[in-house]
């Protein structure tokens, strides 16, 4: 096995970019090689604290998508037959250049994404944690005997890798959406083609890097870049993929949960939030506001689990607005890269547009833009971190997942109003709650319809955990034994003794 120095991309996956000299290009990872496309076609990657470009990422056609298939299927011939052990002791070298990397793969995550480099840098070391984690769940993976109504026959129940895997991941966080994936698909003992986001391609390619160079064998991993909705059409039907998971907007989601049931192959959904937060009357209020504060504009509230409608008992929502718009007005916004920035650009202009139309909503409205409300004069995609106050219930910003840096606060009278409203939309991904009463949480627990629910704390993704929604928030999850689950098919055995 061959461990390439640092910078690990110098040898095989890239050349340095000419516009900067940090990033690099980006090319597709086929049967344990990087090559560009047969086309020649590639997408500028920019980014979004300049607005201008700084790299190039390969476009996959058919051709490669072929290629690609091809590898994944003899990769995970190869790689379901190696011993749990084994996968394990591959997968922890991996995790461990990825350690080693980290600033390195940060430093690419925040040119390409914008977040604070402090924060890439978090993403890329949680990322190595969660690798380590599905390692060791892969050597848990015990199927069972079953006691049998025959004395005479033995039962079974075998745990199987369900095949070759096609996973869709987006750009807010590059690493995180990947290794959630990767992991359990690994460990597991399924091969693992991604379609990474062409916006943020560099860090995850980085990720991938570890993967071969701690000695997958080929066709294990797979990387391609593309036209989405193309690759995913193709990748979706193929014989050859048994098992799909995508992290990204319910739309595209319901859209590729509907070809995946089509052609009978199982699905993860990791979908858009819109997530209540219940700031009870017997709140602790500071810790209410830095917890909920620096959950809310981490990412520049560009998280599917990112709290957005701010629902604040009227006895404490003066004192709870007041604190959050000096927390708001606190923070730093700049280059990811500069020192003590505290909030980067949003990932892309796109959202820039989406911010400033859900403001016009609620100006229309008669909201109150407590703090913020506007984009940052001069170049890249800087948006104020922004509070509205007192918003009502048809405002945009309170139905739709606004996906940037706005929290929109409303007040509620009892418990039962807050869950009712919490509960109201499609969605069901996180909610979050302060309250220093046992009965508030024995009831918040039962009653809301989330897929996870962080209490007196910011959210805290652990691998150990369930990670997934419910309602048009997706299906599966992406944490804990439950992940593992996903990518295992259940055999039943019954042997008679002769
Ligand atoms: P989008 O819906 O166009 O894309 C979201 C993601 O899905 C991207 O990574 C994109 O490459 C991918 N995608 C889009 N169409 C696809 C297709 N047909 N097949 C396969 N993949 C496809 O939106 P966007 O402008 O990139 O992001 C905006 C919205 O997406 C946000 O408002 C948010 O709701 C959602 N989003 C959610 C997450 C999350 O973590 N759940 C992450 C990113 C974006």
């Amino acid at each position: 096995m061959q461990i390439s120095e640092p910078p690990f991309h110098s040898s095989k996956q890239t050349e340095l970019s000419v516009t900067s000299p940090s990033y690099i290009d980006t090319r597709l990872l086929i049967d344990g090689e990087w090559c560009d496309a047969a086309s020649g076609k590639t997408l500028d990657v920019m980014n979004p604290a300049t607005g201008l470009p700084i790299g190039k990422v390969a476009c996959a056609g058919i051709a490669e998508l072929d290629r690609a298939l091809a590898a994944a299927q003899r990769g995970f011939e190869t790689w379901r037959w190696i011993p749990a052990n084994e996968r394990a002791a591959t997968m922890r070298r991996a995790a461990a250049l990825v350690r080693e990397r980290a600033d390195a793969i940060a430093r690419l995550l925040t040119q390409e994404q914008g977040k604070p480099l402090a924060e890439a840098r978090t993403e890329v070391i949680a990322g190595a944690d969660i690798i380590e984690w599905f390692a060791d769940e892969g050597q848990r993976v015990y199927g069972r005997i079953v006691p049998s109504r025959n004395l005479a026959a033995q039962q079974l129940v075998m745990k199987e890798p369900v095949g070759p895997v096609a996973a869709f991941t987006p750009w807010n966080f590059p690493i995180n959406q990947v290794v959630r994936k990767l992991g359990a698909a690994l460990a597991s003992g399924c091969s693992f083609l991604l379609k990474g986001p062409e916006e943020t391609p560099a860090s995850p390619a980085a990720l991938l890097q570890t993967f071969v160079d701690a000695g997958v064998p080929a066709g294990v991993v797979g990387l391609v870049f593309g036209n989405p909705a193309e690759i995913s059409t193709y990748l979706i039907p193929h014989p050859v993929i048994r098992k799909i998971t995508f992290t990204g907007s319910t739309v595209v989601g319901k859209q590729l949960a509907a070809m995946a049931g089509a052609h009978m192959k199982r699905a993860t959904m990791e979908l858009g939030g819109h997530a209540p937060v219940i700031v009870a009357e017997d709140a602790d209020v500071a810790l209410a506001v830095a917890a909920a504060g620096s959950a809310k504009f981490r990412n520049a509230g560009q998280v599917c689990i990112s709290p957005t409608r701010f629902l604040v008992h009227n006895s404490i929502r003066g004192e709870f607005t007041e604190g959050l718009v000096r927390y708001a007005e606190g923070l730093k916004v700049g280059d990811g890269l500069a020192e003590g920035i505290s909030m980067g650009p949003l990932a892309n202009a796109r959202r820039v547009t989406a911010m400033s139309n859900v403001i016009d909503d609620a100006r229309r409205k008669g909201v109150k833009v407590a703090t913020g409300g506007q984009r940052v004069a001069g170049d890249g995609n800087f948006f104020a971190p922004t509070v509205l106050v007192d918003v009502p219930l048809d405002a945009d910003v309170f139905n739709n997942e606004p996906f940037g840096p706005v929290a929109a606060v409303r007040g509620f009278d009892t418990m039962e109003e807050a869950i009712a409203e919490a509960n109201r939309l499609p969605y069901g991904l996180a909610g979050y709650a302060y309250t220093q009463s046992i009965r508030n949480v024995h009831l918040l627990s039962q009653r809301m319809e989330v897929g996870m629910l962080w209490v007196n704390q910011a959210a805290k993704g652990t691998p150990e955990l369930p990670f997934g929604g419910v309602k048009d928030s997706g299906y599966g999850t992406e944490g804990g034994p439950e992940a593992m689950e996903a990518y295992l098919n259940s055999k039943a055995v019954s042997v008679m003794s002769m």
